[in-house]
């Protein structure tokens, strides 16, 4: 439920209504706007009986909510979020930020050459996992805790902040030790005890979408994070899981629209899962800028053909630099 406040009501005013809200048994969440507050209840299961509120002073409209996500909502929070991560925004009003770097750390070497690889061709963030959620236990895992310092020494040479996978809780320790940016695989969406630890943390999250999670579904994993307190969540479309067998998943574009209709999180778009093969990847990555995405995560490895993981789906150097220089004259067509 959220309640929306005269423009002109007093801080008195909104006191009382707060005061009647936990009377209630619930918790209210004042959400300031340039015009007028807005208090958002939290806590109710279903319907709440409204008539104790409505006709408080100051008290304009009580608007019920039936979606189970709020924080998120842009009801709920019509301000665009921005997360900053080391100096770099990314959200509405800036700049697409590009996300890269391998699949897989791999060794030492092959994380330094790829950072420097996606760092010269003008990328943002370094991307490698370390704990890799592989299909089948017989398939490359990771390197765990060594691969995180890899990551970690080969951003640290480029300057650029790290993004990594994070599994399960017991890695958080860890991952939260290297990395600037925790992941959330699709694997994980619905994870929900990993959604709570994560939110009590202070680090980013870059939360992607379950293969088979509707909007809906992606909103309320975003919600058990913002829920516990952590404010700085990036989601992102891999693709999902339907009929098509000619591509590894279907990339769903129309959801980065709706998804800034519907909250006020920030969207990126990963066209390397979305689509698994590499031919693919710049005109869905430019495609997704056309959309609005907020950002983007490309899987590049300095040499695809013997990547561990994914490497169908990875750029190479000349790649990925031919791409960066394409969309580099598209995000100046797109006004930024
Ligand atoms: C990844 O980013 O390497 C990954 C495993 O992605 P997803 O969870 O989208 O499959
Ligand atoms: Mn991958």
């Amino acid at each position: 439920m959220l309640i929306v406040m005269e423009h002109n009501a007093t801080p008195e005013q909104v006191d009382a209504v707060e005061a009647a809200v936990e009377a209630l048994g619930f918790r209210a969440e004042p959400i300031p706007g340039s015009l007028r507050t807005a208090i958002g209840v939290l806590g109710n299961q279903g319907y709440v009986d409204d008539t104790a509120i409505r006709e408080l002073p100051g008290v304009r409209e009580v608007i019920h909510v039936s979606k189970p996500y709020k924080l998120v909502s842009r009801d709920f929070h019509p301000e665009a979020t921005v997360v900053e991560v080391r100096g770099i925004a990314i959200g509405e009003g800036y700049p697409p930020v590009i996300m890269a770097g391998p699949c897989s750390i791999e060794s030492e070497a092959q994380m330094l050459a790829s950072a420097r690889l996606v760092k010269a061709a003008g990328a943002h963030i370094l991307r490698g996992g370390a704990f890799k959620p592989r299909t089948g236990p017989h398939s490359f895992q990771g390197l765990g805790v060594e691969g995180l310092k890899y990551l970690r020494q080969a951003g640290d040479a480029v300057d650029m902040p790290v993004v990594t996978e994070v599994m399960r809780i017991e890695q958080l320790e860890p991952v939260c030790r290297y990395a600037d940016i925790l992941q959330i695989g699709a694997r994980n969406m619905q994870n929900f005890d990993l959604l709570k630890e994560v939110g009590k943390l202070d680090h980013p999250v870059l939360l992607k979408r379950g293969m088979s999670a509707t909007i809906e579904e992606f909103l309320a994993a975003a919600e058990y994070i913002v829920a516990e307190g952590n404010r700085r969540v990036i989601l992102c479309e891999r693709g999902i899981r339907t009929f098509e067998r000619a591509t590894r998943n279907t990339l769903d574009l129309s959801v980065v629209p709706l998804i800034q209709q519907f909250s006020h999180l920030p969207i990126i778009v990963d066209p390397s899962h979305a689509t698994g093969k590499r031919p693919l990847v710049p005109v869905m990555a430019k495609a997704a800028l056309v959309a609005g995405a907020n950002g983007l995560m490309i899987e590049v490895h300095p040499d695809p053909d013997k990547a561990l993981c994914d490497g169908a789906q990875s750029l190479n150097e000349e790649g990925f630099a031919r791409l960066m220089q394409e969309m580099g004259g598209l995000i100046k067509y797109l006004g930024y």
